[in-house]
């Protein structure tokens, strides 16, 4: 299954977690596993906390202080920045299912990543039995 993301921002992070829900429940997946994976090199996927926006804005702060959107770079294109931060972020997450339910923690969330926005992405997900 594919989900269609739409970023505003430049740099943002937009929480999955419900689409990645219902998708196991649509399968029906019971045991099991479910991959969420993004085809994009200048976007990833985390898992971090959702109970407090501040954390993403927080983790996106010192990651922009870690790597500057203007910097020594060669890339042509211009977004070095951005390929940089989706690769240390990765391109999947896999979050285990047990009797149909995500094995996320009380304050985990999954987050697409953008770091070179805004633009129309596509996240893949499956389900592993
Ligand atoms: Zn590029």
């Amino acid at each position: 299954m594919i989900i269609n993301v739409r970023t505003s921002q430049g740099q943002q992070f937009i929480e999955i977690t419900e689409q990645v829900k219902k998708f196991v429940a649509q399968e029906g997946l019971q045991d099991g596993a479910v991959v969420v994976y993004v085809p994009h090199t200048t976007a990833g996927v985390t898992i971090n906390e959702n109970g407090d926006p501040a954390v993403v804005r927080d983790i996106l702060h010192a990651v922009n202080k870690l790597i500057p959107v203007h910097g020594d770079y060669t890339h042509l294109e211009g977004n070095s920045h951005a390929h940089i931060k989706a690769s240390l972020f990765g391109s999947s997450c896999t979050i285990l299912v047990e009797n149909g339910h995500l094995q996320l923690g009380t304050w985990q969330g999954i987050y697409f990543c953008e770091f070179d926005g805004p633009r129309n992405r596509k996240v893949f997900l499956k389900a592993l039995r």
